[in-house]
């Protein structure tokens, strides 16, 4: 079992948001406020493009999902278009991570401009699928390589926002939304990452109760919880949640930072 040390430096964090002057810690770190993740997942690009992955997952009652890329040096966010995969039942979040990449550098942003923020993917429609959101071994391995690239590219280990959700109506959707640790990242440890995936997997087997998963992440020092949103837009309640999600990301170690 991994220490708790996130659930301390997260304190600590927010007990300095009172007007006191910053830490030297604090001032070597990239911040990334829990309103610019509320803005992350409530601007007008992102109902639109939640909008659009929805109806696409109601059309061909299949998986589909987008990314959320944040600026470097600004509170501007990107949003790639929704994508498929050849497999129904997976999301080819790579592909839409090339799209993306694509995309910005067409608009003068090279990979080093901008962070990889979040993944945003459906695991079915209601009707369809089990009502409890489990996550698969595939899941949080993307979030993990999500971190790795913004710890190549940008310099910080900034763990990326993982949502996995589900279509409960044509218009209303629910979220499980995880974050790694802020003070590890689970895949540097193998025989850690190997449980958590096992443990995932059996949840899934067992069809445990989505408490239990949010359990199990919790377990780990993942901060996880379950959010609501009504034709694209988050519900007002967890906005608090979405909030909490904000960090201030470490420079990235020397020896766990990837050969790109
Ligand atoms: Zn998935």
């Amino acid at each position: 079992m991994p220490p708790k040390k996130n659930l301390k430096m997260k304190n600590k964090f927010e007990s300095n948001s009172s007007g006191l002057p910053e830490s030297s810690e604090k001032k070597s770190g990239y911040e990334i406020s829990g309103e610019s993740i509320e803005r992350a997942l409530t601007s007008p690009d992102f109902e639109k493009v939640l909008r659009k992955t929805l109806a696409q997952v109601i059309k061909h009652r299949r998986e589909f999902g987008f990314l959320i890329g944040k600026e470097m040096t600004a509170d501007k966010f990107h949003y790639s278009k929704p994508i498929g995969d050849l497999e129904e039942s997976s999301t080819a979040l790579p592909g839409a991570y090339e799209e993306m990449e694509a995309n910005l550098e067409s608009r003068g942003l090279d990979r080093e401009d901008w962070i990889e923020l979040g993944d945003f993917h459906f695991h079915g429609y209601e009707s369809l699928e089990s009502r409890v959101i489990y996550l698969s071994s595939g899941d949080i391995g993307y979030t993990s390589s999500a971190r790795k690239a913004n710890r190549g590219y940008n310099n910080f280990d900034i763990p990326s926002i993982g949502m996995i959700a589900n279509a409960v109506s044509s218009t209303g959707v629910e979220a499980l939304v995880y974050q790694e640790p802020l003070a590890y990242s689970p895949s540097d440890k193998p025989a850690i990452f190997e449980e958590i995936k096992e443990t995932l997997m059996e949840l899934r087997a067992t069809n445990a109760s989505q408490e239990e998963v949010l359990e199990a992440l919790r377990h780990y020092g993942y901060q996880a919880g379950m959010v609501h949103f009504s034709d694209g837009k988050l519900s007002e309640e967890d906005k608090k949640f979405i909030r909490s999600l904000g960090m201030v990301a470490k420079k990235t170690p020397i020896d766990t930072r990837d050969l790109l």
